[in-house]
């Protein structure tokens, strides 16, 4: 059976390398307590977002789909002093849940929680100072949206990753759910917009099959949005 293989190698490299300390398991078993969904990043995923975050020298981070703050968390751990992230959730009781194990982890004073539809609150960013990261993982039929306004509070060098990418595979499919078409069409954008140079991967785990994206942003004066 592939998938527990996945999983008992998961298992593995979390032991050996990513190790997650006792405040990143303390997320993940609070945001189950309280009853929201099992769908965060792994471990893994999550530190590869705080290297990413530290590899950029990113100050000012922006997600979208904050659930209990477990990606978040790994965000935040990497800011420098100074540093903000900023973090949009549509369902307010997901966001109370992600306040309480953020301050529970001593990162409250970095985030900002933005609560609503997260195209309702991200026009309010644009007067703010632009973003070096995003992390994209809210509801899918919108990451189109979301990868143009990543675009838009960015600068030259900002990095963007999109989750979710392949979907058990389903992302081939061109007549697929709402969240496979919403998925193709941020893909294609990250794959064809001038200012943007990508790439995905597929990814295996406990958590089965599926993927994320990674685009940095480009140096293209004259070339605005989409
Ligand atoms: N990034 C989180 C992590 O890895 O720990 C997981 C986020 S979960 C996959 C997706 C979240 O997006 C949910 O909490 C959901 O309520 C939120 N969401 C759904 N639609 C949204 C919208 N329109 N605006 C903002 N957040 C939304």
């Amino acid at each position: 059976d592939p998938a527990a293989q996945w999983e008992l190698v998961e298992e593995y490299l979390d032991s050996r390398v990513v190790q997650p300390d006792a405040a990143a398991k303390a997320i993940v078993a609070s945001t189950g307590a309280a009853g929201l969904p099992p769908i965060e990043v792994s471990a893994a995923q999550g530190k590869l977002l705080m290297l990413l975050a530290r590899i950029s020298g990113a100050r000012r981070i922006l997600e979208i789909g904050t659930l209990g703050g477990f990606s978040t968390a790994w965000l935040a751990r990497a800011l420098p002093d100074g540093g903000e992230l900023v973090t949009c959730e549509y369902e307010p009781r997901h966001a109370e849940v992600a306040r309480a194990n953020l301050a529970a982890a001593g990162l409250l004073d970095r985030v900002t929680i933005r609560i609503g539809a997260a195209l309702d609150t991200l026009p309010d960013l644009v007067d703010e100072d632009p973003f070096d990261l995003f992390f994209i993982d809210a509801d899918k039929v919108n990451n189109p949206a979301y990868v143009d306004w990543a675009l838009r509070l960015s600068r030259p060098g900002s990095v963007i990753v999109v989750d979710n990418v392949v979907r058990g595979g389903s992302v081939v499919d061109p007549e697929g759910d709402e969240a496979v078409q919403g998925t193709r069409a941020a893909l294609d954008i990250l794959g064809s917009h001038p200012r943007l140079e990508g790439t995905a991967l597929q990814t295996v785990g406990r958590k089965g099959w599926d993927g994320f994206a990674l685009a940095l942003v480009l140096d293209l004066p004259g070339v605005q949005g989409r």
